[in-house]
């Protein structure tokens, strides 16, 4: 039982481990295995009963894990390195920026889904973020295996300690091919999450108004 407990203790140190690797800055982050990869894309192949040989699959399995390298990029990167507040600004009033591109990769069935994302938040004593940085840390987190809901956590969290605004909410959008081409088949089907801390936690009418701002076209 001993064994067993101390067995388990290690395994959870070293999962911990693991999951900081990717994260910390200042640490070579692991490379996807390619090769690996394709291997498994071959396996795939020969499953549905194609042959990897043919003229057209030859690069297919090379391809692909290079796809899925690019698509999962966000776990080698810290995303906490994009909140960088812009130096001496005091604007202390909501900020809305909509319309973020979102595609991120389901992690039930390794298959995309691509919306958008809308943010806004009241910032503390003007710490403010560039607007390119708020899409690359939407984009580090979603190149990734995510589900929706985590995804739109995350940015919140993230955002939330990072600038340590006085409210954050995270909208959004997104259709899943795993929903949309597959199972039940409800094309256009669109899953909203949002996420909401601080302020906006508080006030029905901040976030109403965040809400109004967001949906206004
Ligand atoms: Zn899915």
């Amino acid at each position: 039982m001993k064994n067993l407990k101390s067995v388990q203790a290690v395994r959870e140190a070293s999962q911990r481990k693991s999951s900081t690797r990717m994260t910390k800055r200042n640490q070579e982050p692991e490379k996807p295995d390619l090769e690996k990869i394709a291997e498994g894309v071959r396996l795939i192949l020969e499953g549905i009963g194609e042959d990897p040989e043919r003229a057209g699959l030859r690069r297919t399995p090379q391809r692909v894990a290079e796809m899925y390298a690019e698509l999962t990029e966000g776990m080698r990167e810290d995303p906490h390195q994009h909140v960088a507040p812009l130096p001496g600004d005091t604007h202390d009033e909501m900020v809305i920026v909509k319309d973020i591109q979102v595609a991120s990769l389901c992690e039930h069935h390794l298959a995309p889904f691509v919306g958008r994302c809308h943010i806004a938040y009241i910032p503390k004593h003007g710490r403010i973020l560039g607007l390119s940085k708020l899409a690359r840390l939407v984009e580090t987190y979603a190149r990734r295996l995510q589900v929706q809901e985590r995804l739109t956590s995350e940015i919140a969290d993230t955002l939330f300690e990072g600038l340590q605004a006085l409210g954050v909410m995270v909208v959004i959008e997104a259709e899943h091919t795993c929903m949309t081409i597959r199972g039940v088949k409800k094309p256009g089907a669109v899953t909203i999450t949002s996420a909401i801390r601080g302020g906006f936690r508080k006030s029905a009418r901040t976030r109403a108004e965040a809400m109004a701002l967001i949906k206004n076209n």
